[in-house]
């Protein structure tokens, strides 16, 4: 059993979520209201839980908004800088007269009209729709064709290279907004800056209902093609209630999100979450860097951080002594999500950044956090933690197409599923009812992960269904085979597949990264070996290794284990839209 850690003594304020199984008794969605101000006028709107009562509690000088720019630069927006520039948009769009069930998509990156964007459109009542700016043409077209976009906000080259080329095939797309542009184009082709100087400061916002639509989220494309996941104004349910109790926000804090809003952790917790806690949101509009993003952490007294696991490898990797060259002393709190968090991750937190890594396990989908580690109980190396208050999640075997049984017995694996009905899940993919529909058996919203419960409680990721391997009669998840290579000082990152055998059904494979000075001897496979075999046993441990330069993930940074096995296979990569460059 692995060893219990706790958050450092004297680092956390006092946990707004102080007893685990108490609150968790207590708490009903409903609740949630009560700590919400609805519209004026009645209905709830994301936006103005995000920005407008702040301003309307007296803290408009509060910076909402700091963002970094790649090049240098820096741009504070108040909660009363962003309750005007998004009441302009939202004016923008009326003045465009845009229909509240029209799709506004952004292509930008992460700069400042991003985020007006997304406050201006849930105003206005209609769909935000973020997309990565990595994504080219191909994919940009995929998801505007799905979502039917009206309008989407880009830049010129964006705009010239990943849009323009397609927009013959897109016929609902009416307007296309330029960021860079003083003037506009033509009537189509519009100018950011000069819609918003001509729009008034003052918006009234109509009311929308909590099931009303507000986000269209495409999920990451790991195990094939991307889909479109609805979201609702009620999501802010969920963005509150895991704010304030899983990443324990509290009033005056700086908080950092590394995730982009293309996909929905950038969005639920890189846009939501803080601005609705009235706390100041970090945005760094640059990429992976791991000086600048420890320089962030120390000049701007970051107190909560929420990354990834690729970037944590990525920081293990480059081999800084943050302690020693940083004064971090104002990071209280550190979270990850995306993929699975190694053990190995957790103990480089305690021993380099003398903090507890916090994992915690959602989709794109479930559009908040659903299981996660806190503030105040001890983790689990390696465990994502327990379901939070309000969140029903269990071990399920699906025994026939409409028929599940609970798994009640602690550590056996099978499928994660959650009771359906909080705030935050999503309400369709779009175009596709049967998808979704088949999401949903007897009761249960069906994960597509598989993960056991232990004997307290805790929940332990095993893999994806799709990337379970079937061995010799041992159903293997990748990531205990790839947490286990993680603790050799060689491995940088690793990602684990099942290669057809003929006689165990299927053999374990490993693709592995090296640490810069390792060399891909035969002598350091036989090293990864005996440490796989010494702690899985001969049957688990993987009978092939291969090194490799890079691994494939996708741009949200995650292990692309389907498209290593179609290479290995020499099958179809199939959809690849969400593949980051792999040079
Ligand atoms: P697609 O559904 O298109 O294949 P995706 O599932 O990667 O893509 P997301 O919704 O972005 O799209 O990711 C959710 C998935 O990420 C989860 O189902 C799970 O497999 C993985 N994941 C997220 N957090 C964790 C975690 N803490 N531990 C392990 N896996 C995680
Ligand atoms: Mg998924």
């Amino acid at each position: 059993m692995s060893q219990h850690i706790i958050q450092s003594p004297g680092k956390s304020k006092k946990a707004n979520l102080d007893n685990y199984d108490l609150f968790r008794e207590k708490f009903r969605w409903e609740q949630v209201r009560h700590k919400l101000d609805g519209l004026p006028g009645g209905g709830l709107n994301l936006a103005y839980e995000a920005v407008d009562r702040h301003v309307q509690h007296g803290h408009g000088e509060t910076i909402a908004i700091r963002w970094l720019g790649k090049k240098g630069g820096q741009i504070d927006l108040t909660y009363q800088d962003l309750s005007i520039q998004s009441n302009r948009f939202a004016n923008v769009l009326d003045m465009l007269k845009l229909q509240k069930a029209d799709r506004i998509f952004v292509l930008t990156g992460r700069i400042p009209e991003l985020y007006i964007t997304a406050l201006g459109t849930w105003k206005y009542g209609a769909t935000f729709c973020p997309l990565f700016s990595a994504f080219g043409p191909e994919p940009v077209y995929q998801r505007l064709d799905i979502g039917g976009g009206k309008v989407i906000v880009t830049t010129k080259a964006y705009y010239k290279n990943k849009v323009k080329p397609s927009w013959d095939k897109l016929p609902n797309l009416e307007y296309v907004i330029l960021t860079d542009v003083e003037e506009n184009v033509d009537d189509r082709i519009l100018s950011w800056k000069w819609l918003m100087s001509d729009a008034s400061d003052n918006y009234h916002i109509p009311e929308t209902g909590e099931e009303d639509m507000a986000i269209l989220h495409f999920t990451s494309g790991t195990t094939g093609k991307p889909k479109g996941a609805i979201h609702v104004h009620k999501a802010v349910f969920v963005h509150y209630m895991t704010g304030k109790y899983v990443l324990d926000m509290h009033p005056g804090d700086i908080y950092w999100c590394t995730a982009d809003p293309g996909w929905v952790t950038g969005t639920s917790y890189g846009i939501l979450a803080p601005l609705v806690h009235g706390i100041t949101n970090i945005i760094d509009e640059k990429d992976f860097d791991a000086e600048r993003w420890y320089t962030i952490l120390e000049e701007q007294k970051v107190n909560i951080w929420y990354t990834a696991p690729t970037a944590i490898r990525m920081l293990m990797r480059v081999g800084i002594e943050p302690l020693e060259h940083y004064d971090l002393s104002n990071l209280r709190l550190v979270y990850s999500v995306g993929e699975p968090l190694n053990p190995e991750a957790v103990h480089w937190g305690r021993d380099h950044l003398d903090l507890t890594i916090n994992d915690n396990w959602w989709q794109t989908e479930t559009g908040g956090i659903m299981i996660s580690n806190y503030a105040s109980m001890p983790v689990k190396p390696g465990s994502m933690g327990k379901p939070i208050p309000g969140i029903e999640a269990a071990i399920i075997n699906k025994t026939g197409s409409d028929k599940v049984e609970i798994i009640k017995d602690s550590d056996v694996v099978g499928q994660l599923a959650l009771k359906p009905g909080w705030p935050s899940m999503f309400r369709g993919y779009l175009h596709n009812e049967d998808r979704y529909n088949a999401s949903f058996v007897d009761g249960w919203y069906v994960s597509g992960d598989l993960a056991r419960k232990d004997a307290d409680g805790y929940f332990w990721f095993v893999g994806r269904a799709d990337d379970i391997i079937k061995t010799a009669g041992h159903m293997v998840g990748p990531f205990e085979v790839e947490s286990v290579l993680m603790e050799h000082d060689a491995v940088a990152e690793v990602g684990v597949i099942g290669v057809p055998d003929p006689v165990i059904g299927e053999m374990v494979k490993a693709f592995i990264v090296l640490h810069d000075g390792f060399e891909p001897t035969e002598d350091l496979k036989l090293s990864l070996t005996g440490l796989a075999r010494k702690r899985l046993g001969s049957a688990v441990a993987p009978k092939e290794i291969e090194f490799k330069e890079n691994l494939p993930k996708t741009r949200s940074g995650k292990v692309m284990r389907r498209l290593l096995k179609a290479r290995e296979l020499g099958e179809d990569e199939g959809d690849t839209s969400t593949l980051e460059s792999e040079s």
